[in-house]
């Protein structure tokens, strides 16, 4: 597993959504604190990413490869808003 910070999300993002959307503002459901996803700690592994909040570790985004697709989740952020 590689820790990295959440740019390194941006063509997975491009890929199943079309835009970067790293430069989003993400609102944690866990602890309210809101912050952009370029700045969240992703923990990445072959089979996909988990982006953390950093005030208290929830799992805002996910990003797993099946293979033959790639999924995003956004679990828990609670609201998220174009910077
Ligand atoms: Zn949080």
């Amino acid at each position: 597993m590689t820790i990295v910070d959440g740019n390194a999300l941006a063509g997975d993002l491009v890929e199943v959504l079309g835009i970067d959307a790293t430069s989003a503002r993400l609102c944690c459901a866990g602890c309210g604190s809101t912050g952009l996803l370029a700045l969240t700690r992703v923990h990445r592994t072959a089979m996909g990413s988990v982006a953390r909040c950093r005030g208290c570790d929830t799992v805002l985004v996910t990003v797993v490869d099946t293979g033959a697709e790639r999924w995003v989740g956004l679990p828990g952020a609670r609201a998220v808003a174009a910077v």
